[in-house]
């Protein structure tokens, strides 16, 4: 019975590892979601591939306590019913109820970036702490809350929407409608987005006329000492940094993680983000602190985190 489930729901995959008591996955298994067809068919599939997983290590759903689901969209955990997911086309799916009558056993739900904070909690960058914020950095920017070691997320589980937050009033125009959100200004998708537009006034610049202009693209620039990639990068760092000092003002929390692909930049980016944060937070480098650092177990997290539920 000490063995749990995590199932991480994508647009593209479904992802299921068999996490053991010390959130260690013994057993992975995964299939494409088909996300155009209807979601009973998607969970007939998603319990296919939990019993996969679970035979690779010659276990059952008897040998385990629970399940755990990260979805994308909006979640609501006490109902467990995937309110809106628009990348799977998913309305209302009472996706517990149906899951845990086919598996046995009982199966929680959140969505995917509060699983991803609480895997890297339990297991990752963030062992040990009690309080944690993640940070994802990707096409969009999502946002993970843990308070006192569970995820925090609000009436229906409606918050920690952190890439929602206001940097700029009357600013560029969000995926959300509303203008000057964080994620307008700090996305990779924004990053790009802000080289794209600087390169064009530079045609010595590197990154000039590129195709396929790509966050990694923009820091190697910088790093090889093209300036105007350096100026988008310096800019960049700072509408992270400034949206992360709102959120230590806010929470204080022992620890502030970065994942998503930008992460990858490590040093790059973390270093100019600390003295930021240390030189902008409410009582400056006196005040609370927290470790900045880059998440530790990339698409893991998502599975642990959810089996953590
Ligand atoms: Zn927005």
């Amino acid at each position: 019975m000490g063995y749990r489930v995590g199932i991480d729901l994508g647009g593209t995959n479904i992802a299921v590892g068999v996490v053991d008591s010390a959130y260690r996955i013994i057993a992975h298994h995964s299939v494409p979601t088909g996300a155009e067809r209807e979601a009973s068919a998607v969970i007939d599939d998603i319990a296919a591939a939990v019993d996969a997983a679970l035979r690779k290590v010659g276990l059952t759903t008897a040998d385990c306590a629970c399940a755990g689901i990260g979805s994308p969209g909006t979640c609501d955990s006490e109902r467990g019913v995937v309110v809106r997911a628009y990348n799977l086309n998913w309305f209302d799916v009472p996706v517990c109820a149906i899951l845990s009558e086919k598996l046995g056993i009982p199966v929680r739900l959140s969505n995917d970036a509060n699983c991803a904070a609480l895997g890297e909690t339990v297991a990752g960058a963030a062992r040990g702490c009690r309080n944690v914020v993640m940070i994802t950095l990707g096409t969009g920017v999502g946002g993970g809350i843990i308070i006192g070691g569970s995820i925090y997320a609000g009436m229906h589980s409606a918050g920690a929407e952190l890439g929602h937050i206001l940097l700029k009033m009357d600013g560029e125009l969000c995926t959300c409608g509303r203008r000057g959100c964080w994620e307008a200004y700090a996305s990779a998708t924004a990053l790009c987005r802000q080289a794209t537009a600087a390169a064009q006034e530079d045609p010595k610049s590197l990154l000039y006329g590129v195709p396929e202009m790509t966050g990694k693209r923009v820091f190697d620039a910088a790093e090889q000492g093209d300036e105007t990639a350096r100026r988008v990068v310096e800019r960049y760092c700072e509408y992270v940094a400034a949206g992360l000092t709102d959120l230590v003002n806010a929470l204080a929390p022992d620890m502030i993680l970065l994942g998503g692909g930008i992460s990858r930049q490590g040093e790059r980016l973390l270093e100019p983000i600390r003295r930021y944060v240390a030189a902008h937070c409410f009582g400056g480098a006196q005040g609370a602190v927290p470790r900045i650092a880059a998440a530790e177990l990339g698409n893991e997290a998502g599975i642990i985190g959810a089996a953590a539920l």
